[in-house]
């Protein structure tokens, strides 16, 4: 069926009578390709297509999805959602109000990314990567190499009772290079990855061949470097680790789902209370922290989010104070504080929840230089390894595959096995230079995951190079 006859469909099985429903189809065709050693380790091809129907009837919502995308099963899904809806109702922990759901202008069809080019073949793929494959084997010490791309086309059309209708299209890339290396007893694992809305000409033979000689090279070279010397120091955190803990330790934590206890039995909750918002300094006041869907290639951009509030870009935290949080339009109402155009599913067989979208650090002015020469005893890391943090996203500790030394204003020697811990707002509190946009880059992961059943959703995060001050810094793990 096309667009207006799945219109037509919609308008025919919903009965009057019920205060809102939604219908979302989702169509997502992905290509997907891993290269071991230079040979072909798999090629994919996915389709996938569902409907998802919502109901917000007296305030409870209620939820069913088929990938019986005909008339029937159309009809069939919305009078589930109904059935449930009315079998739900003297269960409602919260009665949401019509605000929830509001309407939104007819938009015309929307491609969130530029790149539509879509005839890149697996072969193609497979071709770059097994071209980077032969370049990481060259380099004498690595004993594996890997290489992992795939592209994924999202189709979504969503429709309203209210009257509201959207078509958006996004074009979602994932790659990895990976090398290890081996040097007596010693194996050191390099890696180069990441998740953006951009298309197959990314996959440029010259770029993933410069990147596989970079990664092997690193690797070789920690197998012959000394341990990371276990101190207290300062310490620059490169983009490629920046994210991951700008996404444990202020993304997760400021969830309002997951401050509310929605996510207590799975993922944890939050040292953050409802009554810190407005008032909390998380950090220093070099912090900046802003949620916005708005940048080109990040992961998580889109003009709607999955229940079609505009998105916008909002500063989460402004000079080191907590303003508001990650939160959809039913936990604003659910906790009366501000949120975000942050409500969104993994696909259609999944309900909408607070996700996080692209988390930023916005860029300060000092300079990688600058910053590096004001460190007496200290040291560079880059690309995170392993991590750990506690429930309530407090203490944590995480681990790096590269580091570096900086010793009286310049960098000095390479070390292996890097790692530093922490407590989250001390721990921002030290945050001593922002890096300025030159040092940017935006990084994302497919691999946030969230909600019960699952939901593996892409977030994105950019971020300057960070400089902190005093902290623990220790080796061997
Ligand atoms: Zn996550």
């Amino acid at each position: 069926m096309n667009h207006e006859q799945i219109k037509k469909v919609f308008k025919e099985v919903c009965p009057s009578g019920i205060d809102f429903i939604s219908l979302k189809l989702i169509k997502t065709k992905a290509k997907l390709c891993s290269v071991k050693n230079s040979f072909p380790h798999s090629n994919k091809l996915v389709m996938d297509e569902g409907v998802q129907i919502e109901v917000l009837h007296k305030g409870q919502f209620s939820y069913a999805a088929t990938h019986d995308v005909s008339p029937q099963g159309i009809k069939a899904a919305v009078n589930k959602a109904i059935f449930l809806n009315e079998h739900s109702l003297k269960w409602n922990l919260y009665p949401f109000s019509l605000k929830t759901r509001p309407s939104f202008e007819l938009r015309n069809k929307k491609t969130s990314s530029k790149d539509l080019k879509t005839k890149t073949t697996l072969g193609e793929i497979n071709d770059v990567l097994s071209l980077a494959c032969d370049v990481m084997k060259k380099e004498s010490g690595i004993i594996h190499c890997e290489g992992h791309g795939s592209l994924r086309n999202i189709e979504t059309y969503y429709l309203t009772t209210n009257g509201s209708e959207d078509l958006n299209s996004k074009n979602l890339l994932d790659f990895s290079l990976k090398a290890i290396a081996k040097n007596d007893n010693d194996i050191q694992t390099r890696t180069w990855g990441n998740t953006l809305q951009l298309g197959p000409s990314f996959f440029q033979k010259d770029l993933f061949k410069k990147e596989a000689f970079r990664v092997a090279r690193e690797a070789v070279e920690l197998t012959h470097a000394p341990e990371c010397p276990t101190e207290t120091m300062d310490l620059i955190i490169l983009p490629d680790q920046m994210i991951l803990q700008i996404h444990e330790s202020i993304g997760h934590p400021l969830e309002l789902d997951r401050i509310l206890g929605d996510e207590r039995n799975y993922a944890g909750l939050s040292f953050i209370k409802k009554e810190n918002f407005g008032e909390y300094q998380y950090g220093s006041p070099k912090l900046n922290i802003t949620f916005d869907p708005t940048v080109e290639t990040e992961a998580a951009s889109y003009s709607l989010d999955d229940t079609g509030v505009k998105a916008s870009k909002e500063f989460i935290i402004k000079e080191g104070k907590l303003l508001r949080g990650l939160g959809s339009l039913e936990s604003q109402e659910r906790t009366n504080l501000k949120g975000v155009a942050c409500s969104r599913m993994s696909s259609w067989n999944r309900p909408p929840i607070d996700r996080m979208a692209n988390l930023n650090l916005e860029p300060g002015v000092a300079t990688f230089d600058s910053m590096v020469s004001q460190v007496k005893r200290g040291i560079v890391m880059a690309t995170n390894k392993s991590w750990s943090i506690d429930d309530y996203r407090n203490k944590f500790q995480f681990g790096c595959e590269y580091a570096q030394l900086i010793e009286d204003g310049r960098t000095t020697k390479i070390v292996k096995n890097p790692n530093y811990r922490g407590i989250t707002t001390p721990f921002w509190h030290n945050l001593k230079e922002v890096g300025d946009a030159k040092s940017r880059e935006i990084f994302g992961t497919a691999y946030c995951g969230k909600g019960e059943p699952n939901q593996a959703i892409e977030v994105g995060h950019a971020s300057p190079a960070c400089l902190f001050e005093n902290i623990e810094v220790f080796g061997g793990a």
